[in-house]
Parts: structure tokens; C-alpha cells; sequence
């Protein structure tokens, strides 16, 4: 359980509800098989070592880092990329066993025979129903090298992932256009942070589009339902022009959609544990953020007694 007053997304024991002293020390060294090298399995692999256990990660890139990989080309992320950075690091100082470009299966847990797993496998992207999905991008694939993105992009999904994407393609030369069906961007956000971001991405001339339901996907672009659209200059077709709410089209060289996250399928790895104790951590069990997934980490190593 997370206490959200006052923790730290990168220090697992700022504020943690249990004093560290109590935390029992390990019987004994055991082999722990950690599988994926998000922050969460990082997180996890650097505490099990520090405790004296023997640890094994694997993931299935060729280098660690999950998700926050994509740092590495996000215009804004350099706190994020910087920290990514110190968890590769502090893995690699210690005898922790990496083995890149692995993806676990069953036979690997079966040949490593841990006495512990600890399974972070991370998330995948939530592809939405939506007509024409095939001819978008999903928001991580931007950062992709060689990623086929053109000057005008549309964005559905106004989230934070959403939003910040939005930046850094607005920072990096994009003409930036979200759609967004709630009344307000990066709802998930508050405070002064959500303030900012707003600030800079209307500084940076991204339009935003809220109350905008996108309801279908063309190569060229896409329609939305809304009452603002129209308002706002987007293009009306016959149906929508006169309307409250019509279907408006809006022009894209790209789309790109941030929808959320779901969990990867853990079952057969838990199946190939069996009796050995086995636990998940990070976006696995529910997608989330770096704050959650390093303190599910740590946890998960200072159980292993
Ligand atoms: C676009 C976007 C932006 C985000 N920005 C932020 C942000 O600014 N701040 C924040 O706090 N959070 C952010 N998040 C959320 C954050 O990235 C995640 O919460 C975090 O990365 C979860 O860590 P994890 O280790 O659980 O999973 P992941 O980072 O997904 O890592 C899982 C790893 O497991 C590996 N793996 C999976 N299956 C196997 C297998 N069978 N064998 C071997 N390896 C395997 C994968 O390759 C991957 O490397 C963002 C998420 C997205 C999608």
C-alpha cells in the first residue's frame, strides 16, 4: 500500500509508513530470478542485492530502463532520463546478473530455479475501438528512432502522457492539435505542475480541443464529435454543420493516441513459479508511475527474508 503524503518517486524510503529497522534481515542469501528492467525490476534487483541475495534480471531489450527508455529523446524529460540513468547505473555496480535481449518464459524459471521471482513486467499500450485505430501511432512509438511522424499532428487522448507527448512534438517542430472528451487536459495532474504545462503548451501553440470525442481514424486525418470544434474553426460536414454536436473533420499528416495502459499478461510465469513465492510489482499489476513502481520494488526485495 502507497502512502501518497509526502513520498518520493525516486527515494522508496522517503516517508515509508515502516521504519526501516524493522524490516527483518534475510535468513539467508537467496536466488532471486527478477524478470523485466523497468524502474520497478531495477528498483528490485538493486535492493535484493544490497540485501546479499543473488540476483538474476532479465529483460527482453536489448538495454534496461522499460518504459522511461523514451526519455532518452523526450524534449522535456532530463530529470526523468537523468534518473532512469542512476538506476542503470546503480544495477550495474552491483553483482547483478543482467541478461539483455531475454525475454522470460516458462524454461527460463524452470533453469534458473530461483527460490524467489519477482515479476515487473510493465504494461502494454490500451488499443481503444475506435474506427481507423490502424493508422495511428501510439504515443511511445514517437520516440522510436526512424518513427514515420509528419508536420501536423493530431493527439488523441488529452492525459498527461498525452499532453507531455504533445510538448516535446510541439518543442521538436510538430503543428499540434489534441483531442481530448473530458472538459479538461491532464486531469490526472494538479496543482502547480498541471499549471505550467498548460501554460507552456498553449506558449508553445498546441490546440486544444476538450468536450472532443474522436470517432474515427483516416490516414488522412480525423473526425471528432463536438460541439466546440466547430466553433474553433475545425472543418464541419454535412451532418455536423448547424448542430449542437456534430462530426467534425480535423486534417493530420500523423495521429498519434494516448489512451492508457494495461497490465502484460503475468499468468503463465506465476503458473511456471508454482510453489515458488512469486510476486508482481510496477505497471504489471496496475499501470501507474514511477513513484509506485520503485516503491512496489524495494518492498518486494525487503520481503524476501
Ligand atoms: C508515454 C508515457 C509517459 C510517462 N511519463 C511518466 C512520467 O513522466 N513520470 C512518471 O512517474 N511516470 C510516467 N509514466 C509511467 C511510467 O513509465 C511507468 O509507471 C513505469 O515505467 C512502470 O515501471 P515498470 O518497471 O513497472 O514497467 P516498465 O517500465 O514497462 O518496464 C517493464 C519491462 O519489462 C520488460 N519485460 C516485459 N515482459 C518481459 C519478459 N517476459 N521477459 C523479460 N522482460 C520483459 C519490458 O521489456 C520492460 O522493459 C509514463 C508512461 C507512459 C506510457
Amino acid at each position: 500500500m502507497i502512502d501518497k503524503v509526502g513520498t518520493c518517486a525516486i527515494n522508496p524510503v522517503a516517508n515509508l509508513p515502516v521504519a526501516l529497522e524493522e524490516f527483518p534481515r534475510p535468513a539467508g542469501s537467496r536466488k532471486v530470478l527478477v524478470v523485466g528492467g523497468g524502474p520497478a525490476g531495477m528498483q528490485a534487483a538493486i535492493t535484493a542485492a544490497d540485501r546479499g541475495h543473488q540476483v538474476t534480471l532479465v529483460e527482453k531489450a536489448a538495454a534496461l530502463g522499460g518504459i522511461l527508455r523514451f526519455t532518452d529523446t523526450d524534449a522535456c524529460k532530463e530529470d526523468l532520463r537523468n534518473f532512469k540513468d542512476l538506476l542503470v547505473y546503480e544495477v550495474g555496480r552491483r553483482s547483478v546478473k543482467v541478461r539483455l535481449n531475454t525475454e522470460a518464459t516458462p524454461s527460463t524459471i524452470a533453469q534458473e530455479k530461483p527460490d524467489v521471482v519477482i515479476l515487473a513486467l510493465g504494461s502494454v499500450p490500451a488499443v481503444p475501438p475506435i474506427k481507423g485505430i490502424e493508422h495511428a501511432l501510439h504515443v511511445l512509438a514517437v520516440y522510436e528512432a526512424g518513427c514515420p511522424l509528419g508536420q501536423r499532428v493530431v493527439m488523441v487522448g488529452g492525459g498527461l502522457a498525452g499532453c507531455e507527448t504533445a510538448l516535446h512534438l510541439a518543442k521538436t517542430g510538430h503543428e499540434v492539435t489534441i483531442v481530448e472528451m473530458l472538459d479538461r487536459l491532464a486531469a490526472e495532474s494538479y496543482g502547480m505542475y498541471r499549471e505550467a504545462l498548460l501554460l507552456e503548451m498553449e506558449r508553445v501553440g498546441i490546440k486544444m480541443l476538450t468536450e472532443a470525442r474522436c470517432v474515427e481514424i483516416t490516414p488522412a486525418g480525423v473526425w471528432v464529435e463536438s460541439a466546440r470544434a466547430a466553433q474553433e474553426g475545425a472543418g464541419a460536414d454535412q451532418k455536423g454543420s448547424g448542430e449542437q454536436l456534430g462530426r467534425h473533420w480535423l486534417e493530420a499528416d500523423s495521429v498519434v493516441y494516448a489512451l492508457g495502459m494495461r497490465p502484460c499478461e503475468a499468468s503463465e510465469l506465476k503458473k511456471a513459479a508454482g510453489a515458488i513465492p512469486c510476486v508482481e510489482i510496477g505497471d504489471c499489476v496496475r499501470p501507474g508511475r514511477v513513484e509506485a513502481a520503485i516503491r512496489e520494488g524495494f518492498l518486494a526485495a525487503m520481503n524476501i527474508l
